[in-house]
């Protein structure tokens, strides 16, 4: 199966290393819902207790958030939706994990943040008596593939373990749409010109 990121050509290159043969190993644990419209996503900042380990490095979960349509393509076909979860470790490298919706069934793991996405920027929103799961945003499938790349927003820094997990999860049309209509339009990085030199004629 092939995946490249979208937009990947222009900058920020995607490279594609290997699979694994051993899986992330995830220790997530529900936190408090803590949410931030930052203009570009939805972001859900965690409490500190969750982690992914891979190859027997610990990286600590910082935050999760949301691109529409998917960052990646797999096969070059688009997903409506792509769940992003950033780690950090402590020396400050990122591991990034992937995770791809295509349309089907409401997630039911997505209704609680769905249903408190905040409308101001920039100002976090703490949902009293309400958890996020990021452990039920995971497919059950543990394949992924793993690359070293860059963020997908700017500034482009080296030094990302990415791992795209290969199961896509669904969500619903409606919750894409609730999604799109609140952040006004697409989320994945915006096409940038290839080059500011006009073709030779
Ligand atoms: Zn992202």
């Amino acid at each position: 199966m092939l995946f490249r990121r979208r937009h990947g050509r222009w900058s920020c290159p995607a490279r594609v290393l290997s699979r694994p043969g051993k899986s992330i190993a995830f220790n997530y644990q529900d936190s408090p819902l803590k949410l931030i419209n930052n203009g570009h996503t939805i972001q859900v900042n965690v409490a500190p207790g969750s982690s992914i380990s891979v190859n027997g490095h610990e990286y600590p979960l910082a935050q999760f958030h949301f691109h529409s349509p998917s960052e990646h393509t797999v096969e070059a076909k688009s997903f409506p939706l792509e769940a992003h979860f950033v780690h950090k470790d402590k020396d400050g490298n990122l591991a990034v994990v992937g995770v791809l919706f295509r349309e089907g069934a409401e997630n039911a793991a997505l209704a609680p943040i769905w249903a408190n996405m905040p409308t101001e920027l920039g100002k976090e929103k703490a949902v009293e008596g309400v958890t996020a799961s990021a452990k039920a945003l995971l497919p059950s499938k543990p394949e992924y593939y793993r690359y070293s790349g860059s963020l997908t927003t700017p500034p482009c820094s080296e030094g990302v373990t990415w791992l795209l997990m290969t199961e896509p999860l669904e969500v619903s049309r409606a919750q894409v749409e609730t999604f799109h209509s609140l952040m006004g339009g697409d989320t994945h990085r915006p096409l940038q010109p290839v080059n500011a030199r006009l073709p030779m004629k």
